[in-house]
């Protein structure tokens, strides 16, 4: 058994040893039953929540209103939940109150996808009532009972089954396909934070092109609560439909982090900025999150401006302009994106991409707060009135300093100043 299992079985038989069932369930068996890493480890158990904290010294009541109490043990938290069904669905969505029940098979029923609703014992023996070992070894996607049912019930499910789908290379049960498009429209009722939430693991997870294929063919981006604008939609439903677009993606999982993939989906689609700024706000990105996407965007939009420029030195200084823009962290993040969307295809601002990069690497300072004079030590030194010349000239002087035209010293940087100074009184 994987080690995050094993770490994890004296929970499940201190509640056995009281006489409560008690099994691991959801992600952790299935991953366990693909050999895959695992992420959480969750038990079921037919112990009530009050009685799981009676056994265990230390715990968060994290979940009370669904049956689940946070067991923390050898430094990890384990979600201990109670055997449970859930009372009606309201509005398409997750019920806010739960039924206890005593049955383990009970509790597997409401689990939405055969791969998730297996359980498995501290010994490993799998409990697995609705084939879905079966199903994960020809890599079927199905849902556990009634399809139509099951998306009716928690409309959340189909963004779900797009997840799994492409996270884990199945094929969908026609009859569960046939219920998603059946049912996309009750996406509306899905509110925005969770679809963000959903997304994000998709395009976190390993395989986020063909998540994007699946996301396009189901249509569920369609049928939002907060529609997305026509040309985003469009966009988005056709990524990795054609040959040209999944070949632009292919690469995506090489991007390391959430973000950059987010960026480069943005960018390989050819998104307006206004387009990619209003899905992130559909979708409540953060601003800190915005910001960061926004800004290697934007480095792209001015960077294709910037490929036509033939003169070297005139390149390299608008590319250290734009360094100083935006700043050298999202400039090395576009060039990353860059690269994994082209694939070292030759394009024209790709044969820049190698220049740009050096460039970068040369730079040796990119803010104002890192040159060695300020605002206060320039007027003072130059005896001038304040005025908008004050910024004007910093960052005259911090582009040169960048250029390596100047160096960053205290001296010499006033004295280019004054030189600037005396040109200035004999123009007047
Ligand atoms: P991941 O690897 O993304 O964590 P997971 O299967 O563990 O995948 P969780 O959201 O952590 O997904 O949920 C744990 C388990 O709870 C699932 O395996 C499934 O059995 C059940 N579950 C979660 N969400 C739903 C839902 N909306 N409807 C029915 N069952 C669900
Ligand atoms: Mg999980």
């Amino acid at each position: 058994l994987p080690e995050p299992i094993r770490i994890a079985s004296p929970i499940v038989r201190r509640l056995r040893a009281h006489e409560f069932e008690a099994v691991f369930v959801g992600g952790c068996v299935r991953d366990t039953v693909l050999g895959l890493p695992i992420k959480d480890v969750d038990i079921a158990t037919s112990a009530r929540p009050e009685q799981v904290m009676e056994l265990f010294e230390r715990c968060i009541p994290t979940g009370l209103q669904h049956g689940t109490v946070t067991v923390l043990y050898e430094g990890s938290g384990y979600e201990v939940t109670t055997f449970r069904q859930e009372s009606s669905y309201e509005e398409h969505r997750k019920p806010e109150s739960v039924l206890y029940i005593t049955s383990l098979e009970g509790d597997l029923l409401r689990r939405d996808f055969t791969m998730n609703a297996m359980a498995m014992a501290e010994d490993g023996e799998l409990l697995d009532p609705f084939g879905g070992l079966r199903d994960l070894e020809t890599k079927v996607l199905r849902c556990v009972g009634d399809a139509d049912a099951r998306f009716q019930e928690d409309a959340l499910r189909m963004l779900r089954a797009v997840r799994f789908i492409g996270a884990y290379h199945l094929i969908p049960a026609h009859h569960t396909w046939k219920a998603l498009i059946r049912h996309r429209k009750l996406m509306k009722f899905i509110a925005m934070e969770r679809v963000q939430a959903e997304l994000d693991k998709m395009m976190a997870g390993a395989a986020p092109q063909r998540a994007l294929y699946f996301v396009g063919a189901s249509g569920l981006l369609l049928h939002l609560k907060e529609p997305l604008t026509e040309d985003a939609l469009l966009a988005l439903t056709n990524a990795c439909r054609t040959a040209e677009s999944a070949s632009l993606f292919s690469r995506l999982h090489q991007l390391s982090s959430l973000d950059l993939r987010w960026a480069a989906v943005g960018i390989g689609l050819s998104l307006a900025l206004e387009d990619i700024l209003h899905v992130m706000q559909v979708l409540r990105f953060s601003n800190q999150r915005t910001k960061s996407i926004a800004a290697i965007f934007a480095i792209h939009k001015q960077a294709l401006v910037l490929a036509n420029q033939q003169d070297e030195q005139l390149l390299r200084l608008e590319w250290i302009k734009l360094i100083i823009r935006f700043g050298e962290s999202p400039a090395k993040e576009w060039i990353d994106v860059l690269r994994v969307l082209t694939g070292g295809n030759l394009t024209r601002l790709n044969g820049c991409l190698s220049r740009f990069e050096v460039w970068l690497n040369e730079i040796s300072i990119s803010s104002l707060k890192q040159l060695k004079v300020n605002g206060s030590e320039l007027k003072k030194h130059l005896r001038r009135k304040p005025g908008p010349w004050i910024s004007d000239w910093l960052n005259r002087l911090l582009v040169e300093v960048a250029n390596g035209q100047l160096v960053n010293d205290k001296q010499q940087l006033l004295k280019q100043a004054s030189e600037w100074d005396k040109e200035d009184t004999n123009d007047e």
